[in-house]
């Protein structure tokens, strides 16, 4: 089948989130499924084009958003050496040379993001209209995709569309004068929807022929916490027969221990000697007393209070006096990176802070740490925890949506990491506390290394269940 694949991220090219990750990782075993798979994403300036060997094909088009004409450029990665996987990028350098991908460097999201996603959707109309692509089917990737199933129905384009939630927090709202950037057939279908829908999420819920998210947990949350879904919430329950939950899975080669190309140590189950000195090169990075007996602690990500740095910051100091080493890589808002730096500043044998993107450090903090936290207020899938699993470094979570379906709690017999149920500092101290004495037993500790490192994570599962649902929409066409 021919599938159109639309992400405004894709490994290893771009990457700010998890949304890279599975446009990088899926199509791929999808391609190794016999799928055609042709991505698209924006070529921003940041992507290395010289190192992924990107040059332009000669397409360019010209779009109209309101009443001014924008030009776009067609590239392609001739990296991949699989004619069922082909990577094109759109360019134009006023909305895709940014020294970011959504936000400046304080976090704050560009302005222009609206027009610049926009124009992204509308090069990709265009390039469907013109017979550069035949897609049977396209899979749009968030908000910044979601226009796409109402522009190719109200063109009657002859192809499914499926749209997958990453995360709902990031719905693309609509202003009036936004709408004035969209065709006038499209602006005038948004408009007939109520104004607290005028969003490119709500368009898509609406107009996709399947809309599914990456956790079953997540799913589910969605439908029954009004919190989570917003103003959508019944929106999205209208759509339930169409919705479902399909869990992420994680790359077997870019982010597995024993062939990781991060890692100057490899390692898997059967020997776990190179993640002690995995373990030594990061307490070195970080200028930390070298020793393997200290419980050293990694954290990543986007610096957003949804990932629970509020529990973290209020419960750090209460850890630290226990002794133990925290490194922690992200960027993003200013408050939780102050906080974190005040941390590092006060406590620098004990607390390193990273504030930027490192994928290397991410690889070597997912390999060289004992334990990970990741006490998320809310997690669509969430993949840290699951490369935690699967490198030894022993998760503790909070029970919520892909968290709850990838994290079993230690209870003394069986489990992969140490889970807490209410959303709270204490019971996220509490699981820590719980997790540190775990490590003082270096048998048990042992026992659940091996459960979690023996737990499969490939993207088999998942990608036959989108293969499912793709040849399943195409069908009913
Ligand atoms: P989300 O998609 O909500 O950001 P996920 O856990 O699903 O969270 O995926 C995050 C991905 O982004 C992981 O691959 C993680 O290693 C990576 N990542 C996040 N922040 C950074 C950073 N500062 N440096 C390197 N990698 C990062």
């Amino acid at each position: 089948m021919n599938i159109l694949y639309v992400s405004a991220e894709v490994s290893p090219f771009s990457k700010a989130g998890g949304l890279a990750d599975v446009s990088g990782a899926l199509p791929t075993e999808l391609a190794a499924k016999d799928e055609q798979m042709c991505v698209i994403t924006p070529l921003y300036s940041i992507v290395d084009r010289q190192q992924f060997g990107i040059y332009p094909t000669g397409m360019r088009n010209q779009i109209m958003m309101g009443n001014t004409r924008f030009q776009y450029h067609i590239y392609e990665s001739h990296r991949e050496d699989n004619s069922n996987h082909r990577i094109y990028f759109i360019e134009n350098t006023q909305f895709f040379d940014r020294s970011g991908i959504y936000t400046h460097a304080n976090g704050e999201g560009y302005e222009d993001n609206t027009w610049r996603f926009l124009f992204f959707q509308l090069c990709i109309i265009d390039l469907l209209k013109r017979g550069v692509f035949h897609p049977q089917l396209i899979h749009c990737h968030d908000h910044h995709t979601a226009l796409i199933p109402l522009m190719i129905r109200a063109m009657e384009y002859p192809a499914s569309v499926l749209f997958t939630i990453h995360n709902f927090d990031y719905r693309g709202h609509f202003s009036e004068g936004d709408l004035s950037l969209l065709p006038r057939d499209i602006a005038k279908k948004v408009r007939q929807f109520d104004h607290t829908e005028w969003s490119a999420m709500a368009m898509g819920l609406e107009f996709a022929d399947a809309v599914n998210t990456v956790s079953p947990t997540y799913a589910e949350e969605l439908l029954t916490q009004p919190g989570l879904s917003y103003e959508l919430h019944e929106k999205l329950n209208s759509i339930q027969d169409k919705f479902s939950g399909i869990l992420n899975g994680a790359d077997e080669v870019y982010w597995n221990p024993l062939t990781d190309p991060h890692l100057s140590h490899h390692y898997s189950v059967k020997d776990l000697s190179g993640k002690k000195q995995n373990k030594s090169e990061l307490q070195q990075y970080c200028g930390f007393t070298d020793n393997p007996e200290i419980p050293l602690v990694g954290s990543i990500g986007r610096l957003v209070e949804s990932k629970g740095y509020p529990l973290i910051l209020s419960s750090l100091e209460a850890l630290i006096d226990r002794g133990v080493q925290f490194v922690f890589l992200g960027s993003g808002s200013q408050d939780i990176a102050q906080g974190l730096k005040r941390f590092s500043e006060k406590y620098p044998k004990q607390v390193s802070y990273h504030g930027e993107f490192n994928e290397s450090l991410a690889h070597l903090i997912e390999a060289g740490s004992d334990m990970f936290m990741m006490p998320s207020k809310f997690e669509p899938c969430g993949l840290n925890q699951i490369y935690s699993l699967k490198y030894g470094t022993i998760p503790i979570v909070h029970h919520t949506g892909g968290l709850a379906d990838t994290v079993i709690d230690w209870d003394g017999k069986f489990g992969t990491g140490f889970v807490f149920n209410t959303y709270s500092a204490i019971d996220f101290l509490h699981a820590m506390i719980r997790a540190l004495d775990t490590f003082s037993d270096k048998d048990t500790w042992y026992k659940i290394q091996m459960n979690a490192m023996t737990r499969d994570f490939s993207w088999r599962a998942s990608a036959k269940a989108y293969q499912q649902l793709y040849h399943q929409l195409t069908m009913g066409r």
